[in-house]
């Protein structure tokens, strides 16, 4: 078995829709990046990758490249399932943490866990994700964007 970690961060921007493991979520701001900027859907993908050796999410989706302009980040993750599975493994379970002073996340997450668990191909009970805030310390503290940790267990294919 293999484990990986992944941690991404994004600003906070008006006039974008913010978007969290696949999930729009009502807010008067959104994550600002290339693609939909879901960085806890980015955050889990690197952990899978991390996990399977290979380079991280900016390998294989330059933000150079235009036609990864605002991409629906479950592709992302999709791709680096497909990866690992090229080198033989599945993702086992995964387990994340959400870092935002706003808004409260603890509503959407039923929500996620069903978008990720149809992409990872995994059952709701083999997905973590709990949300904090930063108790207003340091930029994620004031709100100007939003993180996410993950980890993840590959397991040998069959
Ligand atoms: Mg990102």
């Amino acid at each position: 078995m293999r484990i990986g970690t992944g941690y991404d961060v994004h600003r906070l921007a008006t006039g974008r829709a913010l978007i969290l493991g696949g999930v729009n979520i009502p807010f008067d701001r959104g994550l600002e990046g290339h693609s939909d900027a879901d960085c806890l859907t980015h955050a889990i993908a690197d952990s899978i990758l991390g996990a399977a050796g290979l380079p991280d999410i900016g390998h294989f989706f330059p933000d150079t490249d235009p036609q990864f302009k605002n991409i629906d980040s479950l592709q992302i993750l999709a791709l680096a399932c497909v990866e690992a599975a090229k080198l033989g493994y599945i993702v086992t379970n995964i387990d994340t943490v959400i870092i935002a002073e706003a808004p409260k996340i603890g509503p959407h997450i039923a929500a996620m866990k069903e978008k990720l668990a149809e992409v990872l191909g995994l059952p709701g009970s083999a997905i973590g994700i709990k949300a904090t805030t930063h108790e207003k310390l340091g930029d994620i503290g004031k709100g100007l964007g939003i993180a996410a940790h993950a980890v993840c267990l590959l397991s040998p294919k069959g």
